[in-house]
């Protein structure tokens, strides 16, 4: 049967990839995304989907982008909470207050106005399924990125508390942690790290399949297949479960 499924960040990278594994099946798509000209690619690609420009640390951008979706739609079964930058690469003393709080505005007050949003519409249906996109990074230390791993690992604070509370109205909630994934966003990871540390991009680049026990990075479809597993069917008795797609990392210190 066809499901109604938000995803922020929808418009590029692994949120777009999430819209399009979901589209295969016919299903109902909703994204919202803080770039309007991939918002307005995304609207031009699919048509059927709602594509609408709202930041995920707006109160008030995600009131009218979630009242959109309930007049549309008069409810919603998947919420995947994706929108989420990389922050500033450097030792904590070099790093800007101001880059810092971007970085957790965007991945953590993001995530919980998303997740808000999404309890109060699914609690008045009694199911649903959140999805939230942590990191390898919220699981383990990264030298030179505190302030993505500290936004990270609140995300994960969060799935397991969520899925605690929102469990007895039929709501799942869970997160994926991708491993480094191919693509822009990465490039330009890579890009500030190699001049935080000194390095070639070449050597971090290296560094990141180093830590990796399958030497292998990730791609956004290899996220999305996840996401449409945990809010499928199949995953029906999955909650409070954090789960890498990752090619299991064992270290990110370079
Ligand atoms: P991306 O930069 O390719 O795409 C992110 C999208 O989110 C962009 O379209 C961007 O415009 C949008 N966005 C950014 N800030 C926003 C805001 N305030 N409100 C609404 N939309 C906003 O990044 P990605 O790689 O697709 O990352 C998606 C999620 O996956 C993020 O939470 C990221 O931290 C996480 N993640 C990415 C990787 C990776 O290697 N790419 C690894 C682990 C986790």
């Amino acid at each position: 049967m066809s499901k109604r499924i938000v995803i922020t960040g929808g418009a590029a990278g692994i949120g777009r990839a999430i819209a399009e594994r979901f589209l295969q099946d016919e299903n109902r798509v909703a994204i919202c995304d803080a770039d309007p000209s991939a918002v307005a690619a995304f609207q031009t690609l699919y048509p059927q989907a709602i594509a609408k420009v709202a930041d995920v640390t707006s109160e008030a951008g995600m009131e009218t982008f979630f009242n959109d979706v309930e007049t549309a739609w008069q409810g919603v079964d998947i919420v995947c909470a994706n929108a989420g930058i990389g922050g500033p690469a450097g030792g904590i003393e070099t790093l800007q207050y101001d880059d810092w709080q971007r970085c957790i505005a965007t991945n953590v007050h993001g995530s919980f106005l998303t997740c808000r949003w999404a309890a109060k519409l699914m609690k008045e249906q009694g199911s649903g399924a959140i999805v939230l996109t942590s990191s390898t990074a919220g699981i383990m230390g990264y030298p030179l990125r505190s302030p993505y791993a500290a936004a990270k690992w609140a995300v994960v604070g969060m799935t397991k508390t969520l899925a605690m509370e929102l469990g007895p109205h039929g709501i799942r909630v869970n997160a994926v942690c991708p491993g480094a994934v191919e693509g822009p966003r990465m490039d330009r990871i890579v890009a500030n790290e190699a001049a935080a540390r000194g390095v070639t991009e070449g050597e971090i680049r290296a560094s990141y399949v180093t830590g990796v026990s399958m030497k292998t990075w990730v791609t956004a479809q290899d996220v999305a297949n996840t996401v449409h597993f945990l809010a499928s069917q199949a995953g029906n008795k999955i909650s409070g479960q954090v789960l890498s797609i990752d090619g299991n990392t064992e270290t990110l210190a370079p």
